[in-house]
């Protein structure tokens, strides 16, 4: 089975205590939908993502309230123990924001501006310039992130000019992709003639469009060594932003493409934030890049499986894992790379169960009434009747004990 391939070479950033790129795993990363001005609601959604697994949060800083609301943010998160590294979004008034509020910039670990939006003609070039000699002097990382549905349209018309120039001009969405890349490199590299040292610039070029986003980053990557945040921008609601962001995001995982990632998801209304956060790390955990969790291997069950007996069992053992992994986690290093199987029949149940770490075969329509449970290939003992799904439990936390206890 073909595994990823290595990473792709590429500058290490250290944001905070976060190192993006550099041969380092991929980082995990989300974004508040909280009025940044806000400090209440800001701290509790940053405190809930970074315990969801987020290992960087942006926040956007869009008004002088939202930046003066940064230090304040910072403060509170540090006294509760929350030391997740801020990264702030800036556009338009980046600069005179980062210039009214110095504190702001110091409270946060890595600033993100996108080139298409810091402003038009010569402001747009004394912003940029005025935003890196900030960044160099307070020596913060910045992320240059591109957007398709902000793209710098000056040099998006330069380009299309250009086509039009050739014998075989390219089709526009083709020249649009260009200029994507090209609105990010050539601002990385007017930062670097600015001053801002190579390894303190991550690059980004989000599309909406699961093609688009590949191609662009195909190309990135292979014109660059700088890290490469991804994601796809937009990627909608529901089923159809985790379909869309997996899709897209895996390809290039898989290629070695991509150091630091986020899924952009539009929460249901009142919905969990911190669903983008999971999503992320099972793209990562399901591409073997990285282990968050144990993971559960499920059969899909079938005309075999006429009780919910098994329906209830799987879901049971994830609410399970899931409630004991912050304290497994931090006694029984290791543990998230356990795999529990829990299986509707005798076709694949005791197959799948011996390949797992520990079990369960239960048993399907017409089969005796009784369930096998394996630990590390063997056959350890016959669970039936009521309470089948505590003693199942119980056996996993025996077993987590025995084989990730005493280090
Ligand atoms: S393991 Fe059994 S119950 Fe599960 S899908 Fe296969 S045949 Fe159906």
């Amino acid at each position: 089975m073909a595994r990823p391939a290595p990473r792709r070479r590429t500058l290490a950033v250290r944001v905070g205590r976060v190192t993006i790129g550099g041969g380092a795993p991929v980082v995990v990363q989300s974004m508040t939908n909280t009025e940044t001005a806000d400090v209440a609601a800001t701290v509790a959604q940053v405190a809930e993502l970074a315990r969801a697994g987020s290992e960087l949060v942006r926040v956007t800083v869009n008004t002088e309230a939202a930046a003066r609301a940064v230090p304040a943010i910072r403060e509170r998160l540090d006294a509760m123990g929350v030391d997740v590294p801020l990264v702030g979004d800036f556009h338009f008034n980046g600069l005179r924001l980062l210039r009214a509020v110095p504190e702001c910039g110091e409270a946060l670990a890595k600033w993100r501006i996108n080139p298409g939006n810091v402003g038009r003609g010569a402001k747009r070039d004394a912003n940029f310039a005025g935003i890196v000699e900030l960044a160099c002097r307070m020596e913060r990382p910045l992320r240059i992130g591109v957007n398709w549905g902000s793209l710098d349209q000056a040099l998006l018309a330069r380009l299309m000019d250009e086509n039009a120039r050739r014998r075989e001009p390219l089709p526009p969405e083709a020249v649009v992709r260009e200029a994507v890349v090209t609105s990010a490199l050539e601002s990385a590299r007017a930062a670097v003639a600015l001053g801002l040292p190579r390894e303190r610039i991550v690059l980004s070029c989000k599309t909406s469009a699961v093609q688009d986003l590949i191609a662009v980053y195909r190309a990135l990557a292979a014109r660059c060594d700088w890290p490469l945040h991804l994601g796809l921008t937009e990627a909608g609601m529901g089923d159809q932003g985790v379909i869309a962001s997996t899709a897209a995001l895996a390809v290039l995982l898989q290629e070695g493409i991509g150091d630091t990632i986020r899924v952009s998801l539009t929460p249901e209304p009142g919905g969990d934030r911190t669903r983008e956060v999971r999503v992320a790390q099972q793209i990562l955990q399901s591409l073997g890049l990285r282990r968050f969790a144990p993971r559960v291997v499920a059969c899909p069950g079938c005309g075999r499986t006429t009780s919910d007996l098994f329906q209830r069992l799987a879901r049971e053992v994830e609410g399970f894992l899931a409630e004991r992994m912050p304290d497994w986690r931090r006694r029984f290093p290791g543990v998230e790379s356990m795999t529990v199987a829990v299986m509707g029949c005798v076709v694949n149940g005791p197959g799948e169960s011996r390949h797992a770490d520990i079990g369960i075969s239960l048993p399907g329509a017409g089969e005796r009434p009784v369930a096998p449970v394996y630990e590390d290939g063997e056959k350890t003992v016959t669970l039936k009747g009521e309470g089948l799904a505590e003693a199942f439990k119980a056996r996993i936390e025996a077993y987590v004990r025995r084989r990730y206890g005493n280090g």
